[in-house]
């Protein structure tokens, strides 16, 4: 315990980010309640693609993106698509976004965001050893791959950036890429290889062993679902859910997509979309 007093923390939040903290704050000796209308993983974390990468930490607001944004949106395969009835309700956010591009914004937000990324995954190894995990994760690096020398070249200053902040990658030419995958379809012609990326063979899997971890070291695991945050005086008094009332102590919010309305209870006004209508509706 370090010293520091045992608390009694409640977390909204079965998936991997409450699990996670839940799974720490266990192991600092809190006793730890998780609070989630689901059964552990089912939502977001549920059907990603797994991948765990230390140094990749590239935002989506790219320098040069909003030149972009038409040409992404008049294509039907492009990676962006919204539905403009959202627009009115998303325009706060895309504003955020947009000038998050900005070069110096983008270059601090690359410096804060690899840093994390980097402890994340330190303290993902000593997590997955501890819940006896470590099979379920496969240490394999990551390809991207060009149909050009060229293409890679015009891409090439963001990954410096990341060197720069200590990433591991090498440009691979086209013997090296097919070497390391010879299935790939024809017309591709290099890529650039991270190491340091590892991947989830089953990302279900990985919240399912973080919540029988968790069972395991005396955690509890309630399924409810929270209506309200109750402020007091000194802070979040307690939880309304549809069994009744919960008093808190310390409280942690971890709802994923669904965090923005309690986060404003909470008085922080987190600029907060999800990033598809599929993670909106699965839980409701
Ligand atoms: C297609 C896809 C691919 C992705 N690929 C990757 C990837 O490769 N690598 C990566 O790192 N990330 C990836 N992500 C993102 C990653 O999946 C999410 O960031 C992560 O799962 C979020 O975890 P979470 O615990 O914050 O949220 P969630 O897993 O959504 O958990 C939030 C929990 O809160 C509960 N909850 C919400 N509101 C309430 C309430 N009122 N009462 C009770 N419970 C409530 C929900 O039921 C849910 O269980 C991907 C996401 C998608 C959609």
């Amino acid at each position: 315990m370090n010293g520091s007093a045992i608390r009694k923390v409640t977390v909204i939040g079965a998936g991997v980010i409450g699990l996670a903290a839940a799974v720490s704050l266990r192991r600092d000796g809190h006793e730890v309640t998780i609070i989630d209308r689901l059964p552990p993983g089912e939502a977001c974390s549920f059907g990603n693609s797994g991948a765990m990468p230390r140094s990749h930490a590239m935002p989506m607001s790219t320098p040069g993106i909003l030149r972009k944004v038409p040409g992404y949106l008049l294509d039907p395969l492009g990676p962006l698509a919204f539905r403009w009835r959202h627009l009115p309700a998303l325009a706060p956010w895309l504003v955020t976004f947009l000038r998050s591009s900005a070069p110096d914004r983008f270059a601090h937000i690359l410096t804060t965001l690899t840093a994390l990324m980097q402890q994340s995954h330190d303290d993902w190894s000593v997590l997955l050893k501890d819940a006896g995990m470590t099979d379920r994760v496969r240490d394999n690096g990551a390809l991207s791959i060009y149909r050009s020398a060229e293409a890679r070249e015009t891409a090439w200053p963001l990954w410096r950036m990341l060197i720069e902040r200590g990433a591991r990658l090498e440009r691979l030419d086209e013997d090296a890429l097919r070497a390391i995958e010879p299935g790939l379809p024809a017309g591709y012609s290099c890529a650039v290889l991270e190491h340091d990326y590892r991947h989830a063979t089953d990302s279900h899997r990985i919240p399912t062993g973080l919540a029988e971890h968790f069972l395991r070291m005396g955690g509890v695991i309630q399924r409810e679902t929270v209506s309200e945050i109750e402020i007091g005086p000194s802070g979040p008094r307690a939880l309304r859910t549809n069994h009744g009332e919960h008093p808190l102590d310390l409280l942690v919010l971890a709802a994923g997509a669904w965090s923005g309305p309690f986060a404003r209870r909470l008085g922080h006004a987190v600029p907060l979309e999800a990033a598809r209508e599929h993670c909106q509706s699965k839980s409701g």
